[in-house]
């Protein structure tokens, strides 16, 4: 099913078709697949791409003289090459393969808090971030004495810039945000919340597994000082992530991990740094993941960035509105500028309940606080039921959608 506002490079029936797990049942019925938020499903490239690797490539990098281990560390560093190409990075040395965006936002939080997070000290984060991005930050305050500060948001989801400019002061020493929310769906303006840091010469943190998945990021033109996010919400396999990272920071911070590889010489005395990349790098790293995560940033590229952000936000405006046509049914998350994620509430109704019954008609959908317990708070809910959009999501997914959460308020209400 095509959409008209969508250039012809862009063929959805094409695109579904890559994807094995699309055309599986779920409870009898075919698969309705709207958790791409939590996770995303693999194209046919990468499961190759996998394959491949195990069958033809696999050995240790970086380590080994023989061809193989040179077949390997090559496979490895394309991966880190496309994550390079995909974030427009200026040099690979500012690629760091991670586990994910939990372990990219871990490890500026333990470097960067080690070196820099003194008593009195500040750190600002926002009330719609991800756990990820509160709990390291916690312990880093924690071990520090340094104070954790949130940028409050309205009720549409949107941060309080005027607010965030108060809460920037000489204590304040890292601003870590969401780029997009994956609770709300809110796309925060991050060009803007970087140049008032740097206005004061603060480092920014982008948690970007949301935003990665949906539009293009050039961490150049956004100037950012870190950005991370996750493989597998990236069409990529799980246990990869990147964390970009500016190379004049990554060459400042200490090491978050000692072992093999990020070493250049050790003693029993003193022990002397790899160079970047590898410095943040301790042990064998995912070989087969980082193949798979550059094949599926690739595959992103290679559909258009601006391709899939236009034809998910078709399928978002399409499922809000017929959303809200729904009696009692309301939306949390009504950002001006939004990405594909609908949160969403049916008065008197539990979430769970809700997604319980959309499961039984093999649609898949995430209910509850969705890693955002302070964002609940906020909004005075439980949780809600997500539905997220990815580049394979189609209208008559939407139209499925509809129709369940139709059939679910007339079986609760
Ligand atoms: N931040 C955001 C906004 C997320 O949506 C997620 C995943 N739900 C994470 C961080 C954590 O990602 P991961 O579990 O892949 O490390």
């Amino acid at each position: 099913m095509s959409n008209s506002i969508i250039t012809s490079a862009f063929d959805i029936d094409t695109i579904r078709a890559d994807f094995p797990l699309l055309g599986e049942q779920m409870r009898g019925k075919p698969i309705v697949f709207l958790d791409s938020a939590a996770s995303s499903q693999k194209p046919q490239q990468v499961l190759d791409a996998l394959d491949y690797y195990y069958k033809h490539q696999n050995a240790n990098v970086h380590r080994g003289v023989y061809e193989l281990s040179q077949q390997a560390t090559d496979a490895y560093e394309q991966g880190r090459e496309s994550a390079r190409r995909f974030l427009n990075a200026a040099s690979t040395e500012e690629i760091i393969l991670v586990k994910g965006t939990t372990d990219g936002i871990n490890l500026v939080a333990s470097s960067f808090g080690r070196k820099y997070l003194r008593e009195g000290d500040e750190v600002v984060i926002s009330a719609m971030e991800h756990h990820s991005n509160i709990v390291p930050w916690q312990l880093a305050c924690e071990q520090s004495g340094a104070t954790l500060k949130v940028i409050p948001v309205n009720d549409k989801g949107e941060l309080l810039m005027d607010e965030y400019e108060k809460l920037l002061t000489d204590r304040t020493k890292i601003v870590a945000l969401v780029h997009v929310s994956n609770a709300l769906g809110t796309i925060n303006p991050v060009e803007e919340v970087i140049a008032k840091a740097h206005e004061r010469g603060i480092p920014v943190l982008l948690d970007g597994a949301q935003a990665t998945p949906h539009m293009k990021v050039d961490v150049q033109a956004l100037d950012v000082d870190f950005y991370t996010f996750s493989g597998h919400k990236v069409f990529g396999p799980t246990g990869i992530g990147i964390l970009y990272g500016k190379k004049k920071w990554l060459e400042d911070l200490p090491p978050y991990q000692g072992g093999g590889e990020m070493i250049a010489t050790v003693t029993f005395e003193k022990t002397t740094y790899n160079e970047l990349p590898h410095k943040f790098e301790a042990g064998t790293p995912d070989i087969s993941g980082a193949v798979g995560l550059g094949v599926a940033l690739d595959y992103i590229e290679k559909i258009g960035q601006d391709n899939i952000a236009a034809h998910e936000n078709a399928l978002l405006q399409s499922a809000t509105e017929q959303l809200l046509a729904i009696d009692g049914l309301r939306i949390i998350g009504t950002a001006d500028n939004k990405a594909s994620v609908i949160s969403f509430l049916i008065d008197g109704a539990h979430p769970y309940d809700v997604g319980t019954i959309l499961d039984k008609l093999g649609i898949a959908v995430r209910t509850g606080h969705h890693c955002t317990q302070p964002l609940m708070d906020r909004f005075g809910i439980p949780g809600t039921v997500r539905a997220s959009f990815a580049a394979y999501n189609n209208e008559d997914d939407v139209e499925q959608l509809i129709a369940g959460v139709q059939r679910a308020a007339r079986m609760l209400l």
